[in-house]
């Protein structure tokens, strides 16, 4: 497809805290296109979460195996996001028992909790100090008593049904406290969840996968996936060399329609516009007031706001789907909402704005699954990616492999034969804007 493939990342704090290169310390396969061609076992598409822990999964396995990525490392969701590590999924517990009993809501939270013990493991194992890794938990702020009723009968469920201990209910003065901000009547704090660089993690994924001779091909669009005739296996082709594989797995996400080869992965997801601004350093009263214990936070909205602190910066996140990745909508709404909640905020300059798809899906949860007999896919993180992707990577690996890992909801059948693309756009500002005057009316 044309030039918008291969294009700079949004211009984030992320990409000025890490700098333009990678870790000063990876050995310099990463960077290249590919330019010859070549055979081997396993080719992912991808360099984000997904991809790169797929490919982890596959060389611990001894597989041979390729990273293919039309931009650089961590060019999509996964060099571009809050950097919140979290343990729970879009759809809540008690919904998930509600819908599909109790021992399914116990694999989903335990898959839950797997995914941040799978960023700890390559944080350890990689030795990702950069990517400064803080397992200091996630508040969850109630923006109303009906809201805080809800998120504390969720709490108490969870630690009745499931035996989970580790989210406690804080009370109004607590999370002011805490945060800084009156706006909240209270909260939940989950202690198994915590705050990462992303930028700093995907590159730094790459640079140990690299280190393990691992082969990543940068800006290396691929463009078609053409089945070969009876002996089974794919052949990638890129603009400069072909890949041939005996299995694919596709990493792509909500980016998957960069090019005609990987635009059926979209038919999964609604992509939804995310997007971020950081302040200026704040002035030593307020770094020393606001979010004093370093966790991630995030409000009970639909339309959620949530926040964190990096460096003495705010920086300030929201779903807005009213504008195209690069456009400036959203943005003013974005510091609009931050100062409603910190008025001190309000003569604080915004230094960055940037923007990135995530894929949402219809039922609120990742799918990971075969969507062929030589292609692997998992995607719709509905914006909870850092730890799920770094776990669903290693379990499309294993799929890919023919092994059958413990995916309870999360497996899907196959790609979801309806498009939703027609509906998509239109659908999806027709949900937000519901969703903004819910929560404008407090409800
Ligand atoms: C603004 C924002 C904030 C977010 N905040 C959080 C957060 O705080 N916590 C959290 O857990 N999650 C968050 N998320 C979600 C999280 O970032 C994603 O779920 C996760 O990064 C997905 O990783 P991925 O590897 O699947 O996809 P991506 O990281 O998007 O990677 C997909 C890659 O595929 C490549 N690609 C696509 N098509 C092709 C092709 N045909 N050929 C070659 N390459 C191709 C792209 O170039 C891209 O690099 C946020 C997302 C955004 C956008």
């Amino acid at each position: 497809m044309k030039q918008t493939l291969t294009r700079p990342g949004a211009p984030s704090l992320w990409i000025d805290m890490a700098g333009a290169a990678p870790q000063a310390d990876a050995p310099v396969s990463t960077g290249a296109p590919l330019e010859r061609d070549l055979s081997v076992e396993v080719a992912v598409i991808g360099a984000g979460y997904s991809g790169l822990s797929a490919a982890y999964a596959l060389q611990k396995r001894g597989v041979q195996t390729v990273v293919l990525d039309a931009n650089p490392v961590g060019w999509g969701a996964s060099g571009r996001n809050g950097g919140v590590v979290s343990s729970k999924f879009r759809l809540s517990f008690p919904a998930i028992e509600r819908l599909h009993g109790l021992e399914t809501a116990k694999t989903m939270h335990r898959l839950a909790h797997d995914g941040v013990r799978v960023v700890e493991q390559f944080i350890d194992e990689f030795k990702l100090d950069r990517a400064r890794f803080e397992h200091t938990g996630s508040l969850r702020c109630a923006h109303t008593e009906r809201a805080f009723t809800s998120i504390r009968a969720e709490a108490e469920w969870v630690k009745q049904k499931l035996g989970d201990t580790t989210m406690t209910v804080q009370s109004r003065a607590e999370v002011e406290h805490e945060t800084g901000s009156k706006a909240f009547v209270g909260g939940v704090l989950s202690s198994d969840a915590g705050t990462i660089l992303p930028l700093e993690y995907v590159r730094g994924l790459a640079a140990g996968l690299t280190r393990r001779k691992v082969d990543i091909y940068e800006s290396t669009p691929v463009l078609e996936m053409i089945r070969s005739d009876g002996s089974g296996g794919v052949t990638l082709r890129t603009p400069n060399g072909t890949v041939r594989a005996k299995q694919v797995i596709v990493g792509t996400n909500a980016y998957s329609n960069l090019t005609p080869a990987t635009a059926a992965y979209q038919r999964e997801l609604v992509p939804f516009r995310s997007a971020m601004i950081a302040t200026e350093r704040l002035p030593a009263g307020l770094d020393d007031r606001l979010m004093v214990e370093r966790r991630s936070y995030a409000e009970t909205r639909r339309m959620m706001k949530w926040f964190r602190k990096v460096d003495g910066r705010m920086l300030f996140g929201g779903r807005d789907a009213f504008g195209k990745e690069g456009q400036t909508a959203g943005f003013d709404a974005l510091e609009r909402a931050m100062v409603e909640l910190f008025p001190d905020l309000a003569g604080v300059r915004v230094e960055y704005q940037w923007s990135g798809y995530v894929g949402m899906t219809f039922n609120s949860l990742p799918h990971v699954g075969r969507s062929d007999g030589d292609t692997t896919f998992c995607l719709g993180y509905n914006g909870a990616g850092v730890a799920m992707a770094s776990l669903l990577g290693q379990h499309a690996a294993a799929l890919a492999l023919g092994e059958k890992p413990e995916l309870s909801l999360l497996a899907a059948p196959g790609l979801n034969p309806v498009p939703f693309h027609s509906l998509r756009a239109p659908g999806v500002r027709l949900v937000a804007g519901w969703y903004q005057f819910l929560d404008a009316l407090g409800v």
